[in-house]
């Protein structure tokens, strides 16, 4: 169990800019709460999650099934406002934003990567991984999303549409689409869930070199213990709460 990362290092008395580049943690939620559905289907998701994540880290969000990760993913990412309590991306208050300065503030920031992939089921490999990139104003967009598939070891499927993929390639898209506009997070729930082991492992090296590489920050949900093996630390989610907090060890992670 590390302690050190809530150790203020920087010797300053921080004013906490609303906005700013990069101060602080990559992630810090404080105390958020969430219900979700209508009436006898109202669920309390979320309560009370307090949660820092450092730049450049690897945490596995892992817990029963209904636990409320994939909605605390979701949260993260700026798809699901709280009820109660702030969440900071890079020093940036989303609860400061409005629709339309959080939804550009999610395609240039914060990478999302989904189990079922989500690639626009009309346009090419290229197409799909370019249109983050003309959405936040990139020069370059094809280029840059030509160079991002290559990275992925894509270069020969750039024309293909998602139908003409198989998983793990879809996947690889998937993520080469979340990482092109440089995120400072990049966020999965259960990266590899769709995917047989032998595909899943390919996945998950990709997201570790992308993280290594990119000094992104990233956040995944996994059921795979191997997985959150590979992250630095796992944070346990029961009914909602923050159960318990791990670096994993080679020998102790048997979730
Ligand atoms: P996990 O990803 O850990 O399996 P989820 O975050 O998907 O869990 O869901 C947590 C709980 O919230 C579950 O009990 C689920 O049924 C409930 N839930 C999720 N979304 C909604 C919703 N839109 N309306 C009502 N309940 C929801
Ligand atoms: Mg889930």
């Amino acid at each position: 169990m590390s302690t050190d990362k809530t150790r203020d290092t920087s010797g300053t008395q921080s004013v906490g800019p609303a906005v700013g580049p990069a101060v602080g943690p990559s992630v810090g939620l404080h105390d958020i709460d969430l219900s979700l559905g209508r009436g006898a289907a109202r669920v309390h998701v979320l309560r009370g999650i307090s949660l820092d994540v450092a730049r450049g880290e690897a945490v596995g969000l892992v817990g029963p099934s209904g636990s409320g990760k994939s909605t605390l993913l979701m949260v993260m990412a700026g798809l699901e406002r709280p009820d109660a309590g702030t969440i900071r991306i890079d020093g940036t208050d989303l609860g400061h934003l409005d629709e339309d300065a959080l939804a550009r503030f999610r395609g240039r920031r914060i990478g999302i990567v989904f189990q079922a992939f989500h690639l626009v089921p009309t346009m090419t490999a290229l197409e799909n991984v370019a249109l983050p990139l003309e959405l936040a104003d990139r020069p370059e967009a094809h280029a840059r999303a030509r160079a991002e598939l290559e990275a992925v070891g894509l270069g020969h499927r750039l024309h293909h549409y998602p139908a003409q993929l198989s998983g793990g390639e879809q996947q690889r898209v998937a993520i080469a689409r979340a990482i092109a506009p440089d995120p400072a997070i990049l966020v999965a729930d259960e990266p590899t869930g769709n995917l047989d082991e032998a595909t899943g492992r390919q996945i998950v090296e990709l997201l570790f070199r992308l993280k290594r590489d990119r000094g992104a920050t990233l956040v995944l949900v996994t059921h795979d213990a191997g997985l959150a093996r590979l992250c630095d630390r796992t944070i346990r989610l029961r009914s909602g709460r923050i159960e318990a907090e791990d670096a994993p060890s080679p020998a102790a992670a048997s979730a």
